[in-house]
């Protein structure tokens, strides 16, 4: 097999995220020799997390200049690690600061990269990747003839690496900040109020514009709607997502769901989560909306239309039900 890099960024306390640990398991299970490529501000926390991952080479791009996301830097440091390590395959976490960086760095070298990737294996002494196409409605298995050939794997797809921590040897490459037009000021998040969006949590969450619309005594319980999904979320620890119509009418600053944003949204233009179980409340539940819960593993849903979109085949489990009635009732009983 050939030799493969795993390229990987620390987190601002210098250790390596489970996306970076689930592509250096999904880099291991090629069977080549293994180099780890690291970038960051300070990066012997994470060498030394992956110490005993059996890696032949630890490489490293350090400094101030590489700690923020910046595509100059982040691609000049990737393009350092490709060259010192020569790997003919490149496997990298798809977080936004590689996807960003290494469709340039395989350009500058010469190579080719695959975005979307959930598996690789070997066939017949051949890398063979699964990627998903067109919003994740067609799968695709293939091989590139091309080197380096990069790949960016998809968060939750495999089974992150883990082993004990140990003292890393690291080779330092020695890489002047590049210039750079852009400087890092601050960070600035969607005033959501508090964390939402939890992509490892056991279960989503789907709050649909019904929780917005007049209910059986004609008038509007926005309050109400708030409170009773904060209370679910924080009791549960579930990720919160919406339909296009609730986050439509929330970025619109309606007095409604004021936590809900786009990044909410699941489904054709918003996100297609992975997550065990979900839970669909207020959603009507329309095609364009459930293709994002394609990686849901049991679906549920509490509308009070026994004819909505989830009563088609949708759902594993319909409740005919008012969501005000059995929020209310499931939250009282997480406390
Ligand atoms: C090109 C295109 C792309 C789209 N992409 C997306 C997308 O990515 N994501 C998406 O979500 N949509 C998308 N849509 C829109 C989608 O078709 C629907 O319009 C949208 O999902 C409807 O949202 P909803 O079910 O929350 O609202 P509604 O259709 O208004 O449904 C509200 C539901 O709440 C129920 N309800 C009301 N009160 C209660 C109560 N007390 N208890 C229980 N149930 C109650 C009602 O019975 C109703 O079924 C797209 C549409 C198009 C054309």
């Amino acid at each position: 097999m050939e030799s493969i890099l795993l390229l990987a960024h620390t987190e601002a306390d210098g250790s390596l995220a489970k996306p970076a640990l689930e592509a250096l398991a999904a880099a291991k299970s090629l069977g080549g020799e293994l180099h780890i490529g690291l970038v960051g501000a300070a990066i012997q926390r994470g060498a030394d997390q992956v110490a005993n991952a059996g890696a032949a080479r630890i490489l490293a791009v350090s400094g101030e200049a590489f700690t923020q996301p910046r595509y100059a830097t982040d691609a000049a440091a990737a393009e350092a690690l490709c060259r010192a390590s020569g790997a003919a395959l490149v496997m990298a976490p798809a977080t936004s600061r590689w996807s960003r960086a290494l469709p340039g760095v395989a350009f500058r070298l010469g190579g080719r990269v695959d975005s979307h990737a959930t598996a690789i294996a070997v066939e017949n002494s051949v890398p063979v990747l699964t990627r998903w196409f067109y919003r994740q409605r067609m799968e695709a298995r293939m091989t590139r003839s091309q080197r380096p050939w990069m790949i960016l794997l998809d968060a939750g797809c495999v089974a992150p690496w883990s082993g004990p921590a140990g003292a890393a040897a690291v080779e330092s490459i020695a890489l002047p900040a590049p210039e750079t037009r852009t400087s890092v000021v601050g960070t600035r998040a969607p005033e959501t109020g508090e964390q939402t969006i939890r992509p490892d949590a056991k279960l989503l969450f789907v709050a649909g514009a019904g929780w917005t619309k007049k209910q059986a005594d004609g008038a509007v319980h926005a309050a109400d709607a708030e409170k009773l999904i904060l209370d679910f979320l924080r009791a549960s620890k579930a990720s919160l997502g919406g339909s296009k119509s609730l986050v439509d009418l929330s970025g619109e600053g309606e007095a409604v769901l004021r936590f809900m944003t786009h990044l909410n949204q699941i489904g054709q233009t918003g996100a297609t989560p992975r997550h065990p179980k979900g839970l669909s409340t207020c959603c009507h539940g329309e095609e364009p909306h459930a293709v994002g819960w394609r990686f849901i593993g049991q679906r549920r849903a509490i509308n009070l239309d026994p004819n909505c979109g989830w009563a088609r085949g949708k759902a594993d489990v319909l409740y005919v039900a008012d969501a005000f009635e059995v929020m209310r009732h499931i939250n009282a009983l997480l406390v």
